[in-house]
């Protein structure tokens, strides 16, 4: 273990160095602006230390913020920008991404606490990959010639045709998790559309997002397409979320903001897409490839420190092979390195504050009052950082909060079963709905499950392999509508009819 005292600045290029100590502002309509509130610290998660503050945004910075979009929204400077000018400024972003790269993941990394390896992989080349797919999208919106009957007219001859139109000001929300790559799933399709976007980062991790705003200005976005308003959930969030101009709310985080998001906007006929929790089980049949479902199922759990919407937080497993498997999970647990997330030797980094990690631990005490069994882990190292040791939990059931509710922290519970309906029955008896793993050699067996399981992604022999060009959502209370894919660009337009009569 390498769980260093203090900020390991050292580790840090001179870019990231000095956007770090930088003194910061909100992005609005193309400039650096002051916030008209306090400062909100932002914290390096390994070690507990102040690294930068930033703006905590009033109501009063969202509605400036909200305003720059609405007006940018009708600015000849954007909205005359022929579909290729769009696509070309996404373009010239995708590669600022990739040429700011080191700078964006040190960033990440010593904001989030994840590794560094992590952080260059998804925030920095997949935020690429989603802006270049999306730039395609661009050029490729189009509507329908219709040939109407208009049975009351019979006199009249016609031409009709629907056009797609940006929906408006987007307001972008997003979690701490993978902050970087989720700002620009929120802003890539918005942007494909012809859309403007309020950002609003989440209160941990908004160094990103402010970076972002600016090469979105290099790249070639006129000032107020992409704006960025840091701040708290409770007050910016909300403001944000509860404007009136805002036309569509891409929201991702926990089902209870979800939730009040959803009901306030109902009461506007706003629009909006919900990524919310998870509590996604990965089940591991008997005639699976062991050798590869128990790294699988360890990954599914441990990656990004369990701090994933997707993450694979419920095991079940075959009876006949429920110890072998657990023995496998069990040792990748103990042998995973914890430190820092700019240690390039560290293979867990802490999570990403004092809170959540209070959160995780919470949940593991609540098990074990419970009457689960703590195989391996099960506390927290002796450090000033905010780590969890990897923890797998045995004599565990459904009807134990440990099994039941979203801990979003490197926590697994397992669990054995007799047969595929068995299987099937207790994989679904949950709340969320985000996704699920199914490990087996058997192809009807594969179809079944993807039938049968109630979620909005379904993996086999693999867990949470997501892409650009697939839509990715939830069901139940893991949210509605979707991030990425076709439906993601489709849904920041709204369609309009025309009927000529000719
Ligand atoms: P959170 O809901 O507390 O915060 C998410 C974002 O919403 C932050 O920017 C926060 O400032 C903002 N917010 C908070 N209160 C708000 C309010 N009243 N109005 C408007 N905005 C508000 O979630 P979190 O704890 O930061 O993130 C973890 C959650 O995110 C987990 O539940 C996780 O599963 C979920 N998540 C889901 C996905 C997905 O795609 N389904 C992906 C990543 C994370």
């Amino acid at each position: 273990m390498n769980l260093s005292a203090g900020s390991d600045f050292s580790r840090l290029g001179e870019a990231s160095r000095a956007f770090l100590t930088a003194s910061h502002a909100l992005r609005i309509d193309g400039e650096a602006r002051d916030g008209t509130g306090g400062w909100l610290d932002i914290v390096d998660p390994s070690s507990n230390e102040v690294v930068a503050r930033v703006p905590d945004a009033t109501p009063a910075d969202v509605d400036a913020a909200v305003a720059a979009a609405r007006r940018a929204l009708t600015d000849p400077a954007w909205r005359n920008l022929r579909p290729a000018q769009r696509a070309d400024a996404m373009l010239n972003l995708a590669l600022l991404i990739e040429t700011h790269g080191r700078e964006l993941a040190e960033l990440e990394t010593i904001n989030s606490g994840r590794l560094i390896a992590n952080t260059q992989l998804f925030d920095v080349e997949f935020s690429a990959h989603v802006l270049r797919y999306m730039s395609g999208w661009a050029t490729r919106l189009d509507g329908r010639t219709v040939d109407i009957s208009a049975p009351y007219l019979p006199d009249g001859e016609f031409f009709s045709f629907t056009t797609r139109e940006p929906i408006g000001v987007v307001a972008g929300i997003v979690p701490w998790n993978v902050p970087l790559c989720q700002a620009v799933w929120k802003l890539a399709p918005a942007l494909a559309a012809g859309c403007t976007v309020v950002l609003k980062p989440a209160e941990q991790t908004p160094l990103t997002a402010l970076r972002l705003a600016d090469l979105a200005l290099e790249a070639g976005f006129p000032p107020g397409v992409v704006n960025v308003v840091t701040g708290t959930g409770a007050v910016a969030g909300a403001a944000l979320a509860a404007h009136p101009d805002v036309a569509r709310i891409s929201f991702t985080g926990s089902t209870a903001v979800g939730r009040k998001i959803a009901q306030q906007a109902a009461g506007s006929f706003r629009q909006y897409n919900l990524e919310l929790g998870g509590k996604s089980p990965v089940i591991v049949m008997d005639d699976a490839d062991l050798d590869a479902a128990i790294p699988g199922a360890a990954l599914a759990i441990f990656g990004n420190h369990g701090q994933n919407c997707c993450a694979g937080s419920r095991l079940y497993v075959h009876e006949r092979v429920f110890d072998r498997v657990l023995d496998g999970v069990c040792s990748i647990a103990a042998s995973l390195r914890l430190g820092p997330g700019l240690d390039p030797a560290s293979q867990m980094g802490p999570l990403v504050s004092r809170a959540q990690q209070r959160r995780v631990l919470a949940y593991i005490d609540d098990g074990r009052a419970a009457g689960a069994r703590v195989l391996t882990g099960g506390g927290a190292p002796d450090s000033a950082g905010c780590y969890v040791q990897p923890t797998v939990l045995a004599n565990v059931d459904e009807s134990m909060r440990v099994v039941r509710e979203e801990i979003f922290g490197p926590v697994l519970v397992a669990m054995p079963f007799r047969d595929e309906a068995e299987a099937l029955a207790r994989a679904n008896r949950n709340d969320y709905g985000l996704g699920a793993s199914i490990w087996t050699r058997d192809v009807s067996r594969v179809h079944r499950f993807v039938k049968g399981l109630n979620v909005g992604n379904v993996w086999v022999n693999v867990h949470n392999v997501l892409d650009v060009a697939l839509p990715f959502g939830g069901v139940k209370d893991s949210g509605v509508g979707h991030d990425l894919g076709e439906e993601s660009v489709l849904a920041h337009t709204r369609i309009k009819s025309a009927v000529i009569r000719l």
